[in-house]
């Protein structure tokens, strides 16, 4: 097989959410796992809607999550590489020009409907002489410009959902340039897909119906269509739609909750395929595991039950030195490798750490229950003296233990609520290294 190129083509009219993401990835993840190219797309022929903020921020979360491009570009720049395609398409009949306003397409598609026919437009456009046009044009009406389907059957074998038909005689003839000049995404998409030598159109099943009508517009273009993988939608874990909930699972917010880009990552690749959802080393390994026969029909659920459990299991082996700046921005002094070793197996995601500072570095309120007031006395007196090392915890819990008969729990919580103002936690006499005699002492009462 050749070399795929593929690309990502989001309009920066918004945040990267799960849902384009997961497009990203699974292109991303193709492209690396058979050597090929990832392109990034920048669709913003929406001239109104799209920004350089948003452009920016869909590079920065990309650049976050490791999906790298090889070559990016932006669809306002190549506006005369559309305008020749209509030219084309117009030469050869293919393109027409439609005067219709909204509302009578709208009252057009109420009648339809009325009379049980399918709201197909009816290509009053394809009719017209030119007088007709120029009596349009004299109204001071702008056309808007229709591609003319084939009305034939397109069939193509799509890598996710296998045999796909779209008959365009059930379809409307796609708008492809709107009254005011704009281009909609349709034309250019094709353009730029044949001018990169896109061999791969991956993106999410509700582009399925547009795909019979691009499919025609590639190959009046001269191009053949390139491969076709439509992905099933994302869908809440309760498989309700995420619509509602994209504002809150935008990279930036994932970001702040702490989730890592490898947790994110690891659970959009494996959901709703035939591999289970669990961590993954690095994205090179989520591509070589990459296959399209893998991704089932069903609408795939996006769990943030199962993400934060993904992020938990790559917390709890992190490396200090990948841990180091985000520690560091907690607070100077929380970057520290004995720290972070010994606290990481009990945080969901780096900055859990946080509740773990004072305890370590800085004050606490001691937990010390009023039966357990003669003991923590006893404990404070038998502390061994000098520095705190990794023996001092078993000597010190060893005196104790013959000088009050106490064992188990008995012995210890006490200690390390008294220690750490926490009934649960990391290692006390690990702790205890870190937090250093005095404080240990002042704890203690
Ligand atoms: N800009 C289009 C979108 O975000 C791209 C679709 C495609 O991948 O062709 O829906």
């Amino acid at each position: 097989m050749t070399k795929p190129i593929v690309r990502f083509a989001p309009s920066p009219t918004g945040n990267l959410h799960v849902g384009n993401v997961r497009t990203a990835l699974i292109n991303w993840l193709f492209a690396a796992g058979q050597g090929g190219t990832f392109i990034l797309r920048i669709d913003d022929t929406d001239l109104e809607r799209s920004t350089a903020e948003y452009e920016q921020g869909i590079k920065d979360d990309l650049t976050w999550l490791g999906l790298t491009w090889g070559d990016t570009f932006k669809q306002s720049e190549r506006f005369e590489m559309y305008d020749a395609a209509v030219d084309k398409l117009r030469d050869m009949g293919l393109l027409y020009a439609c005067y219709e306003t909204a509302d009578e397409l709208d009252r057009q598609r109420k009648l339809q409907r009325a009379r049980g026919k399918p709201p197909i437009y009816n290509r009053a456009g394809l009719n017209l002489t030119d007088e007709e046009k120029a009596a349009y044009e004299a109204e001071g009406r702008k056309p808007h410009w229709r591609f003319k389907l084939s009305g034939e059957r397109v069939v193509w074998n799509d890598l996710v959902r296998g045999e796909q038909a779209i008959e365009t005689s059930s379809l409307s003839d796609p708008v492809l340039i709107r009254a005011d000049g704009s281009y909609l995404y349709t034309l250019p998409s094709c353009v730029d897909d044949i001018d990169a030598g896109i061999t791969h159109v991956v993106r999410g099943e509700d582009h399925v119906t547009n795909s019979g009508a691009q499919i025609e517009i590639f190959k009046a273009l001269g191009g053949t269509a390139p491969d076709m993988a439509h992905t099933p939608l994302l869908v809440g874990a309760d498989g309700a739609s995420l619509s509602k909930r994209l504002g809150s699972l935008g990279m930036g917010e994932l970001r702040s909750q702490g989730i890592e880009p490898l947790a994110i990552c690891s659970h959009l690749a494996k959901l709703g395929t035939s591999d289970n959802v669990e961590i993954r080393d690095s994205l090179a390994q989520l591509a070589e595991e990459f296959d399209f026969g893998k991704i089932g029909r069903a609408p795939a659920r996006f769990d943030e039950v199962d993400l934060a459990s993904l992020n938990a299991a790559i917390t709890h082996s992190m490396s200090f030195s990948d841990a180091e700046p985000r520690l560091a921005a907690l607070d100077p002094l929380a970057a520290n490798e004995a720290f972070w070793l010994l606290v990481r197996e009990n945080c969901q995601t780096v900055e859990d750490a946080a509740r773990f500072i004072p305890v370590a570095f800085g004050d606490i309120d001691p937990i010390i229950e009023d039966e357990d007031r003669d003991f923590i006395s006893q404990a404070a007196s038998l502390l061994p003296e000098g520095d705190m090392t990794a023996e001092t915890w078993g000597a010190w819990t060893s005196a104790l233990k013959s000088e009050t008969g106490r064992k188990g729990k008995g012995l210890f919580m006490p200690l390390r609520k008294a220690l750490t103002g926490m009934e649960r936690g990391p290692s006390v006499g690990d702790m205890l290294v870190l937090m250093g005699r005095d404080r240990a002492l002042a704890r203690l009462g």
